[in-house]
């Protein structure tokens, strides 16, 4: 999966904005393979050791779908994760789907939400199927 480099992670134009991506909801990390080496040294863990194990790092699981995808938590004003200076994750951990938003500068005009782009081979479906496949596994 290639991020594309020359128009994601556009720091300039994320700090004038704030984040509203952050703001809303947060993003999922599509691979499990690369979630479990940011975060347990690439060892597969089943779902009942997931579910316990999430809170401490400030992450919990997102089910309303059916399939069970990792997230960081959410507070009343989004993203737990998100601070002043911008996402404490840093771009080794970040989720992959924060790390492909493609930045829209017309965001700017607006008043409230964005006009930011995901690209479709890291939207909610993808993620879901990649998941799946990971929780059939064991
Ligand atoms: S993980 Fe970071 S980039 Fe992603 S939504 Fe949270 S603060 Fe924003």
């Amino acid at each position: 999966m290639q991020l594309q480099k020359r128009e994601s992670l556009n720091y300039p134009l994320c700090r004038k904005c704030g984040g509203r991506c952050c703001q809303g909801s947060p993003g999922l990390w599509i691979d499990p393979q690369r979630f479990l080496a940011i975060f347990f040294a690439g060892k597969p863990l089943p779902l009942e050791q997931m579910r316990e194990r999430l809170p401490a790092l400030g992450l919990v699981l997102w089910e309303k779908s059916g399939v069970p995808m990792p997230a960081p938590l959410t507070l009343v004003n989004g993203c737990a994760f998100l601070d002043k200076d911008g996402c404490s994750f840093s771009v080794f951990e970040r989720p992959c789907q924060c790390l492909a938003l493609i930045p829209d500068v017309e965001t700017l005009a607006q008043s409230e939400g964005s006009l930011c782009r995901l690209p479709k081979e890291f939207n909610q479906e993808i993620c879901q199927q990649k998941w799946q496949d990971y929780w059939q596994s064991f």
